[in-house]
């Protein structure tokens, strides 16, 4: 049923209610005019693409999200890059390298009719290069007349030419069979461990309430005490039914157990918390609200930032908190929590029960941030908005473009941008911004990466 609403709905409607994995890249390169971009419209079923007549002409989207076979991949079209003033040989080179380092797999399209150029030749060179898996097509084969000159294609020694007509259809499930064929054989893995109940950490500096909080979202709801026989269960970790679902609290050993260390203490304490990060999926971290906000809390903040791990910030010992101390808090919290403003906040009180019941909704919130992918279109029509209005400043004469981003990642969230030089700090915090603005992430870290060729 869900297949019909998301047919009904178009596929990005699709893309965005299936369940997120990253999708391999597959980039398509080659000189211009041979058919690159008809190629990618083929692929996608004439949906999206634009083929311009006149060559060089901008299109103002690369990247799509495509489905073969029930397969789902990115096609990066690079017949939309921007011409510079460059001999074409050199550009179209310097275009596949950046192309090749973005890709799974490379499609690399020749036009049969007019056969290997030296431009062509410059292509095959970087292609083999980079070692990445290569699917020739041998385009324009409109009819069986040209096949034997996509036979002469063996030549160039990448295997097998494909003889295609992007334009008619003609040939063209055969070469997204043999696409399909070169891709990995699963989605590259983002996370280690996957299913089962979702991944908890309760971090945070000695005293400030964690295993008071464990004991309340523990002892006012069943703990599932056994596991069933059979199945490995860390003894550290907790599971914990609430709001209808099982949760896992990792290390809660460390909870429990009060070790009193004075030596290092702050040290062992630093890796207890990595080893709990590392275990989980989302923390949270509680800050005890009625003292200053110290510098070992924002530590720890890092620490999960830094993991990669969704986070919700509790503020605990409410019941503690006066009108007066809670204008500070909003002051520290300004001051020293500025780079985490999108974590949910929550204000509770571990010992009264205060607002314990708006945790776990608000975990949730943070792991569905922590999962979010942007289909490639969309990514790409957005980060083309927003560029267009606010352009990166010049610096030297220059001015860094994007070409065009993919999201290869979740759980975190991970963007990688490829440009034509190096985008300054404050406008990749810029682009987080309004990403965050657009589409959420709450209660994510973000990692935006650039992918630079000259
Ligand atoms: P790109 O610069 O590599 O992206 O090439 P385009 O997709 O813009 O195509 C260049 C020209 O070749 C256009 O006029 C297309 O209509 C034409 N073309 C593309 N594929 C085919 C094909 O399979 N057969 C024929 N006869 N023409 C094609
Ligand atoms: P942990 O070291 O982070 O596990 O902290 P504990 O849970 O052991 O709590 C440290 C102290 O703070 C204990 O004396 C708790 O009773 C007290 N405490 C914990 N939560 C609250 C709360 O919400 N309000 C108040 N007033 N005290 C709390």
């Amino acid at each position: 049923a869900l297949d019909e609403v998301a047919h009904a709905l178009g596929d990005e409607a699709y893309q965005e209610a299936a369940p997120v994995e990253p999708l391999p890249v597959v980039a398509v390169v080659g000189r211009p005019n041979v058919g690159k971009s008809t190629l990618v419209n083929r692929i996608l079923g004439r949906r999206e693409a634009v083929v311009e007549e006149v060559p060089g002409v901008t299109r103002d989207r690369v990247a799509y999200d495509a489905v073969w076979r029930g397969r789902r991949f990115t096609v990066v079209d690079t017949g939309g890059w921007e011409q510079d003033a460059r001999g074409i040989q050199a550009q179209v080179a310097a275009q596949a390298e950046l192309a090749i380092e973005a890709a799974d797999v490379v499609l690399f399209v020749v036009d049969a009719t007019v056969g290997v150029t030296d431009t062509d030749e410059g292509v095959v060179r970087v292609l083999r290069r980079a070692g990445k898996p290569v699917v020739l097509a041998a385009n324009k084969v409109d009819d069986q007349r040209w096949e034997a000159e996509a036979a002469t294609l063996w030549s160039l020694g990448l295997g097998e030419p494909h003889p295609v007509s992007a334009l008619h259809g003609r040939g063209s499930g055969d070469l997204l069979d043999a696409v399909l064929e070169a891709l990995p054989e699963a989605p590259r893995e983002t996370y280690g461990v996957t299913g089962g109940p979702r991944r908890v950490a309760i971090v945070g500096r000695p005293n400030v309430g964690k295993s008071s909080l464990l004991n309340k979202l523990a002892g006012e709801e069943r703990v599932v005490v056994h596991a069933e026989a059979g199945t490995t269960r860390d003894p550290v970790d907790e599971l914990i039914e609430l709001g209808g679902k099982t949760w896992r609290f990792v290390d809660t050993a460390g909870i429990r157990r009060r070790v009193h260390l004075t030596q290092g203490a702050d040290y062992y304490a630093s890796l207890r918390t990595q080893a709990a990060l590392d275990k989980a999926e989302v923390a949270i971290v509680v800050i005890d609200a009625s003292q200053p906000i110290s510098e070992q809390d924002t530590r720890i903040i890092s620490m999960v930032v830094r993991s990669g791990r969704a986070l919700v910030i509790a503020y605990n010992k409410w019941d503690l908190v006066d009108e007066e101390r809670r204008r500070y808090l909003d002051r520290e919290i300004e001051r020293e929590l500025v780079r985490v403003p999108w974590a949910p906040r929550v204000n509770i009180s571990a010992r009264t029960g205060r607002h314990i019941e708006k945790l776990l909704p608000a975990v949730e919130k943070a792991l569905a941030g922590w999962g979010t992918r942007i289909p490639t279109a969309k990514l790409n029509q957005f980060i083309n908005e927003i560029v267009a209005a606010h352009p990166h400043p010049v610096r030297g004469g220059k001015q860094p473009r994007i070409l065009f981003a993919t999201q290869p990642a979740t759980r975190p969230p991970r963007f990688i941008l490829f440009t034509n030089g190096f985008l300054e700090e404050s406008y990749r915090r810029f682009l987080e911004r309004k990403l965050r603005e657009r589409y959420g992430f709450e209660g994510s870290p973000i990692e935006l990466n650039m992918r630079i060729k000259q």
